[in-house]
């Protein structure tokens, strides 16, 4: 198991860290089994999709900023209860198969780590057992 970091530049964005999966699991000479990536954050995620076309990413964090709205008529009084709103609609692990070397990721797939607070600097923990 490892953690590695990730630097987010804004509020609200889908980072790509799927070079730096594929580096880890290389680095420690991963053959077989399942990628787990897990995010300890409240206000960030997780999320395979789209990595071809980098319109997806930016259309997937301006719907849900549509569907969940920063400010008002939340509770939390910390500000950000869309952020963790965000958090838990995407979800904080994600898991892939690897086969032969290789993340079975489809075609046009990425891994992105869903920042919904930031920026600031963060973690993903990975495990390949
Ligand atoms: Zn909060």
């Amino acid at each position: 198991m490892e953690s590695f970091a990730v630097e987010t530049s804004s509020r609200e964005e889908l980072k790509d860290v799927t070079s730096k999966v594929k580096e880890i699991l290389k680095d420690n000479g991963v053959e077989n089994g399942v990628c787990t990536l897990y995010v300890p954050h409240t206000t960030a995620a997780i999320t395979i999709n789209e990595s071809a076309d980098p319109d997806v990413k930016k259309d997937i964090v301006d719907k849900l900023s549509e569907l969940v709205p920063r400010g008002k008529g939340y509770r939390h009084r910390e500000g950000n209860a869309d952020s963790h709103i965000k958090s838990t609609l995407v979800g904080n692990s994600a898991r892939i198969l690897i086969q032969n070397g290789k993340l079975q990721l489809g075609t046009w797939q990425g891994i992105f780590f869903a920042e919904f607070d930031g920026p600031r600097s963060r973690k993903i923990w990975m495990d390949w057992g």
